[in-house]
């Protein structure tokens, strides 16, 4: 039931609100312990402020967040903080969340000593240098500042930094969407087996589903504020139910070029709308190829299992009529050309 509401202010003497930007409208996910969950949408969708909104990063207008069924919000003091420790973020441009005047040696400290895991030097330092080893940095790369560093290798640096503090559960946000394609895979791969090696809890944030398809067990995709879909990966793929799912699998383009695609292209139309103004009723409403008079335009969908025949009941849908549009009862519309 997590809402985060922006407010929007107007007028030079009388600070007043005019509105909201309802970034976060509504959304209800468990991410399992030792797993990746891969949450994705278009950028303005309110994924990273949700994924914000799970560490404490920002105040919730509505709803809650439990971590092994203690409400964080709850927490105080002590708790709070050893609680934040459990949970940290890597953010898409190493650059811009390092510290440019900090080097690594001090920019790994910092949330060690923040924590009270720094007291003893040689052990600190015999610490950062595992760190570093774990994320595939020689020790030289201590003395060094961001700046010195290629972007992958940066992107290495903020994984570390997350590390440092022995967090149970990281929120990656965009991890590698500022990366070349080719250090991608690598920082992927990296992310994978330190989850093995350290027991961690994902929730990777991504634009595509490209991105997240080999590294999540289970996949949310959001749309405006609020999931409309969820289930493992691999059904997520074999059979995407949403009408928004299939137009972002549908642009995906076939990995390999000599097998012809035969896969019907779902084009959208328009923008995505403005979260301060979303649409009534079904938020995809108004570039949904499957709309039906009046109710999508009338009722929002609540995310439910659906009944359809070979299909798990962890898959999750928010369409009114997922089982006529998967049966090919119901019909998109003609696309003008
Ligand atoms: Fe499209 Fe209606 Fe389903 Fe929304 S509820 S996705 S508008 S068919
Ligand atoms: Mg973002």
């Amino acid at each position: 039931g997590v809402k985060v509401h922006f407010p929007i202010k107007s007028g030079l003497l009388i600070d007043r609100t005019v509105g909201h930007v309802y970034a976060v409208d509504g959304m209800d996910l468990t991410i399992r312990r030792g797993e990746t969950y891969g949450l994705v949408g278009e950028s303005g969708c309110g994924k990273s402020t949700f994924g914000r909104a799970l560490l404490q990063l920002e105040e919730l207008t509505e709803g809650s967040v439990t971590l092994g069924g203690v409400d964080l919000a709850t927490l105080k003091g002590e708790d709070l903080r050893r609680q934040r420790r459990h949970m940290q973020m890597v953010f898409q441009d190493p650059l811009g969340s390092l510290d440019p005047r900090q080097t690594v040696e001090q920019l790994l400290l910092e949330g060690m000593q923040a924590h009270g895991l720094a007291s003893d030097k040689k052990g600190a330092r015999d610490r950062l240098v595992e760190l570093l080893d774990a994320v595939g940095l020689p020790a030289s790369a201590l003395s060094k500042y961001p700046h010195e560093f290629s972007g992958g290798q940066r992107q290495r640096v903020g994984i570390a930094r997350a590390l440092s503090v022995d967090p149970e559960l990281i929120v990656a946000d965009e991890p590698v969407s500022a990366l070349d394609v080719s250090v991608q895979a690598q920082v992927i791969n990296l992310l994978q087996d330190l989850q093995e090696e350290f027991g961690l809890t994902y929730l990777v944030i991504a634009h595509d589903l490209a991105v997240v398809r080999h590294i999540s067990d289970r996949i949310g995709v959001m749309y405006l504020g609020a999931l409309v879909e969820e289930a493992e990966a691999d059904d997520l793929y074999a059979m995407p139910l949403h009408p928004y799912t299939r137009a972002l699998l549908s642009a995906i383009p076939v990995p390999d070029p000599v097998v012809e695609d035969t896969r019907e292209r779902i084009l959208l139309s328009g923008d995505l709308p403005s979260p301060a103004n979303p649409p009534s009723g079904c938020r995809f409403h108004t570039r949904c190829p499957w709309a039906q008079q009046t109710r999508c335009s009338t009722e929002r969908p609540a995310l439910r299992q659906v009944t359809i025949e070979g299909l798990p009941g962890s898959h999750r849908v928010a369409c009114h009529f997922a089982e006529g549009i998967a049966s090919g009862e119901i019909q998109r519309h003609a696309v003008e050309a």
